[in-house]
C-alpha cells in the first residue's frame, strides 16, 4: 500500500505524556499499534498537538 504518498516527514500530531518518554507520534506511528497508545513506552496517554504547522513554542 504504497503510491505516490511517501513522506517520513509527517507531522507529528500526538505526543506521549509519558515524562520518560515524550515522543512524538503522527498517525502512521498509531496505525502501527492496536487503539491509541505510545507505541514506544505503552502510554495510553497522549496529547493532540496542533494540527498547524509552522510554529514551534519554545518555552523551556
Ligand atoms: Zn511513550
Amino acid at each position: 500500500m504504497s503510491e505516490a504518498f511517501s513522506t517520513d516527514d509527517e507531522p507529528k500530531m500526538y505526543k506521549c505524556i509519558n515524562k520518560e518518554c515524550k515522543a512524538e507520534l503522527s498517525l502512521a506511528d498509531l496505525e502501527n499499534v492496536q487503539g491509541v497508545k505510545c507505541p514506544f513506552c505503552g502510554g495510553r496517554v497522549l496529547i493532540k498537538l496542533r494540527a498547524q504547522d509552522g510554529k514551534r513554542v519554545s518555552c523551556e
